[in-house]
């Protein structure tokens, strides 16, 4: 079977998204950069199916001018739109994680970015975690917005919906899903207790440039 190993990764990751509680049951979707038959494109979770009962042919393959689902046996996620456009505009996505982790949706139906409460923000990349327009799942329009939310960024969240976040591999992309629900969990008890104080500007430019040349290192 083509792209194997890929899609073996995929369904250990996916099943990774039930058993960290990132994403309960049918919830959420996985995608990798890929190719198949000299066409550019990814591998991304079918729609509808219990990740426990996933099998390698399931996964499914999307060329990134696919405009439309194929009549396919299986289904792409509902949601493969936006992962297409991620992979179109950002050079330096390979993985998608996209999750309805608890945490990260509660924050996210306020529709509002997360200023930095904690210097951790610039995990996705700037002084804020965006949190992308509401708009039906699986719309062009949600798509438009998701990509408007990652500018400059590596992951944002959705509003009334959860969060999104893309690697250089599987790994990488899954562990920056786990600390935007780690940092949606610290701001919401944050919250409880009034106002938190907010990083300036300066300083998160130092942590920036910080976190720049520790990954140059
Ligand atoms: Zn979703």
């Amino acid at each position: 079977m083509k792209n194997l190993r890929e899609r073996n990764q995929i369904i250990e990751y996916s099943l990774k998204l039930n058993s960290t509680n990132l994403s309960p049951l049918r919830s959420g979707n996985i995608s990798l950069r890929g190719i198949e038959d000299d066409a550019e494109g990814y591998l991304i979770t079918p729609s509808g199916k219990k990740y426990e009962t996933l099998k390698p042919e399931d996964i499914v393959f999307m060329g990134l001018n696919e405009e439309e689902e194929k009549n396919l046996t299986n289904k792409p996620s509902s949601e493969w739109r936006f992962h297409r456009d991620i992979y179109v505009n950002k050079k330096e996505a390979h993985a998608i994680v996209h999750a309805h982790s608890p945490h990260a949706t509660a924050v996210s139906s306020h529709g509002k970015p997360i200023p930095p409460f904690h210097y951790m923000i610039a995990l996705a990349g700037g002084d804020n975690i965006k949190c992308a327009e509401y708009a039906t799942f699986g719309t062009e329009e949600l798509s438009k917005n998701v990509i408007k939310a990652l500018e400059n960024r590596y992951a944002c969240l959705m509003s009334n919906h959860g969060q999104v976040a893309f690697g250089k591999n599987l790994e990488d992309a899954f562990e920056l899903a786990q600390e935007i629900e780690n940092i949606c969990h610290q701001y919401t008890i944050a919250l409880k207790l009034g106002q938190p104080k907010i990083l300036s500007f300066e300083e998160m430019k130092k942590v920036l440039n910080k976190a720049k040349n520790y990954k140059k290192g």
